[in-house]
């Protein structure tokens, strides 16, 4: 998966010039831990999960990335997706480098006392490598504020005083910020609406699709919604569900709220209930990945008929499929622009924490508003400039970023010149 993800800041090194050891330092972790996690079960018994921290590259600033829980989460993944927030962080020019973490367990078979104990358990584990001037975990998939708050406690536990900067992600009471619950889907909603006459949206082209229904994918559809989008389809692990003259977002969210699947909205009528998969290739405007990665790849990437696609998860279209959707004309909002609100206001609360000083939710939306605006702006015209994607003139714009961090200890003719 790593060496998939790579080929893409390959791609866009060919638009640049850019020493060779700026390559040479991005092609590898900095630093990788792996550890087993035991944790006693109610029923008395001990259990071991793996677990890692990734800590891909800190030359721009500490690290900063999402802890996720996922029964499939492996080294490799999280390697990967270290990069892409090395990447992503300096797409948005934020102080920070790359990092990422994960427990390969399934959180919804756990019970809630199990789950804090894991969650404190990986702290311990990895509190050598975590901390605020260092490397600051944040949600991902399956884990949440509340997981977030169990951890701050538990590495102030160890630092023997608060830290509440060692974490993003967390409860408002423990000194999270507001505006974090939706700040992915709002920053790609805001670029979206940076780009909506230019991607031909708008008007009579308003039909979504949403896949996974967490975090990303319901505050999508809400925001969405509200925006006047008809949202057609919807899907989460368990099944789709398709509507082509609209879902009732509200009615959706309170059905997931009780814990019930998106399925359970079907009524065999207006609102059918479709193959899981299947949801990418059904009739909208708008296709919105919001689960995991490489959902639409070279096998499947031709089902697409949404002309635009906003990634809100990280990497869920292959190198592969990239191809195809270019070559169908289908433009991608790439995930390290359009999902980067996310650690966008993470950055924002980190800052509030140190300052000891909050900002109102006003504050919140228009400094994420004015990054992501900013930034989705430069990497349009870097893309009309060169005639390459929006997804390589992101990279082509952290790149840059990157290299001239990299390039400023001096490089090989800096030495031998
Ligand atoms: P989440 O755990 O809140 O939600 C994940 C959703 O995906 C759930 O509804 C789940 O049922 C669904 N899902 C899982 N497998 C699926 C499948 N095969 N088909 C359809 N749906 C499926 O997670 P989240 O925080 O919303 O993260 C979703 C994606 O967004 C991930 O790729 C994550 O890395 C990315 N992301 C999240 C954030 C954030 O702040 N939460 C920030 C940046 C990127």
């Amino acid at each position: 998966m790593l060496h998939s993800a790579l080929t893409r800041l390959d791609q866009a090194g060919q638009h640049l010039r850019i020493d060779p050891d700026v390559l040479e330092k991005l092609r590898l972790p900095k630093e990788m831990l792996s550890v087993r996690l035991m944790i006693r079960m109610d029923d008395g018994s001990r259990r071991s999960f793996p677990a890692w921290r990734c800590r891909y590259d800190d030359t721009r600033g500490p690290t900063k990335g999402g802890i996720r829980f996922h029964p499939k989460a492996t080294a490799d993944e999280v390697m990967t997706l270290a990069f892409w927030m090395t990447v992503k962080c300096a797409v948005l020019n934020l102080p920070y480098g790359g990092a990422k973490g994960a427990v390969q367990v399934d959180p919804h078979q756990l019970s809630k006392a199990e789950l804090e104990r894991l969650s404190r358990g990986y702290v311990q584990a990895f509190a050598r490598m975590i901390g605020p001037d260092r490397d600051i975990p944040a949600p991902d998939v399956y884990t949440n504020s509340m997981i977030m708050g169990w951890m701050a406690d538990e590495y102030s536990t160890i630092q023997n005083q608060p830290c509440p900067a060692v974490i993003t992600g967390k409860p408002i009471a423990l000194g999270g910020s507001l505006g974090r619950d939706d700040a992915t889907a709002r920053g790609g909603y805001y670029l979206l609406k940076q780009l909506e006459s230019r991607l031909g949206l708008g008007e009579n082209r308003r039909r979504v699709a949403i896949q996974g229904f967490g975090n990303a994918g319901t505050h999508i559809a809400r925001l969405l919604a509200a925006e006047g989008y008809r949202i057609v389809a919807i899907s989460d692990s368990r099944g789709a569900v398709y509507a082509p003259d609209g879902l009732d977002v509200a009615a959706t969210l309170a059905t997931k709220a009780n814990g019930n699947p998106v399925t359970a909205i079907a009524n065999g009528r207006d609102i059918r209930e479709i193959d899981r998969d299947a949801l990418i290739g059904v009739e909208c405007d708008l296709l919105v990945p919001a689960a995991l990665e490489d959902s639409i790849r070279a096998d499947n990437a031709r089902l697409v008929q949404a002309r635009t696609i906003l990634e809100l998860a990280n990497g869920p279209v292959t190198p592969e499929a990239d191809a195809v959707l270019n070559g169908n004309g289908v433009t991608v909002l790439p995930d390290i622009l359009a999902n980067a609100g996310g650690v966008t206001v993470s950055y924002f609360e980190w800052v509030q924490n140190r300052q000891g000083y909050y900002w109102s939710l006003e504050e919140v939306h228009g400094r994420l508003k004015t990054a992501m605006q900013t930034e989705g702006e430069r990497v349009w015209q870097v893309a009309q400039e060169k005639g390459i994607s929006l997804r390589t003139a992101a990279y082509v714009q952290a790149l840059t970023r990157l290299a001239s961090a990299i390039e400023a200890h001096g490089t090989q003719n800096f030495f031998i010149g």
